[in-house]
């Protein structure tokens, strides 16, 4: 039984995973090699309990929980020492999600689960680097964690039923739906968005239309709830290039990164985190 969850990177996933965990009655260590993004995190997390308490999204038990059974930290050690369940959210890199469980590994007891928020490669590639691959899985959140439904669950080619459906449990608890997609680059969810965004990024780059043009047209035209301008900004523009040379590289050229997602992350425009991407953000907005 989960009782105890160590989430590690506590950037845009991390803390909204510690947020949806805490929340839903686990105990959570939030861990992350910057103490900056640790600090930024329990401020995240912080005001998101008091905005969702004031709008009657969350109980009193529950903001309580949030200030009572969430413990922030930079000692990966330390954090993941007595856990139950790891889920990891450091960036989409498939060495440093290695290296990390390689840490885990050693820190953590032999019964714990370890899952990655990967939004696209292998768990039985990073799985493989652990001591127990039939306790790894993908466990792949969506952003923001507290308002998404869904949870995609891949196996890696170890991974055991027991751990699936350990994970499965976890989601319940969360209230997330899950769907069980088998091992391939992107999944269903990111390989389909990464196309979609990447079409937008080259049609705004040919002229075609504004941001606002596209989005719009495909929000009013083709029903999407988001535009995939709008989109690729919340996710951020580095972590969707990093998704998108990912999938050029295992699947090929029809996955090549737009040259404009290339420009922009050069110049430092990131999306909503940064201020500025396809869009220019308040930083007051960003947390409902
Ligand atoms: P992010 O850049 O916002 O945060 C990554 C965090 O990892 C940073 O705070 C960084 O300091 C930390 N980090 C780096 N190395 C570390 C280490 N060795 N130990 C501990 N922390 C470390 O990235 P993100 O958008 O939160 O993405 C994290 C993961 O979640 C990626 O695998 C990404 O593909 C996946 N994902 C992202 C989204 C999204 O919409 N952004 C959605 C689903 C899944």
């Amino acid at each position: 039984m989960v009782e105890h969850i160590a989430v590690i990177g506590s950037g845009t996933m991390g803390r909204g995973i510690a947020y949806q965990a805490v929340i839903s009655g686990f105990n959570v260590t939030l861990q992350d090699i910057s103490s900056e993004a640790v600090d930024n995190a329990q401020s995240y997390i912080e005001g998101l309990a008091a905005k969702s308490r004031e709008k009657g999204y969350i109980q009193q038990e529950q903001y309580d929980n949030v200030f009572q059974k969430i413990h922030y930290t930079t000692d990966l050690p330390e954090a993941v020492k007595y856990t139950d369940l790891v889920i990891e959210a450091v960036l989409e890199k498939v060495d440093l999600k290695m290296e990390v469980f390689k840490q885990v590994n050693e820190h953590s007891p032999e019964s714990a689960i370890l899952a990655t928020n990967t939004s696209t490669m292998s768990p039985t590639e990073i799985g493989a680097s652990t001591k127990n691959p039939e306790k790894f899985i993908a466990m792949h959140f969506f952003n923001p964690v507290h308002r998404m439904k869904l949870i995609e669950i891949i196996r890696g080619l170890d991974t055991s039923d027991e751990t699936v459906e350990v994970i499965k449990s976890v989601a319940i608890q969360m209230g997330k739906e899950t769907v069980e997609v088998n091992e391939f680059p992107g999944f269903v969810t990111s390989r389909m968005n990464c196309v979609i965004g990447n079409e937008a990024m080259n049609m705004l780059m040919e002229g075609v239309a504004s941001p606002e043009g596209i989005d719009k047209a495909i929000k009013l035209g083709l029903n999407h709830p988001m535009g995939p301008l709008e989109m690729a900004d919340l996710v951020g523009l580095d972590t969707r290039l990093r998704n998108m040379e990912y999938l050029h590289q295992t699947l090929g050229e029809k996955y090549r990164p737009s040259p404009l997602l290339l420009k922009y992350v050069k110049a430092g425009r990131l999306g909503k985190k940064s201020g500025r991407g396809f869009y220019q953000y308040d930083r007051e907005e960003t947390l409902l």
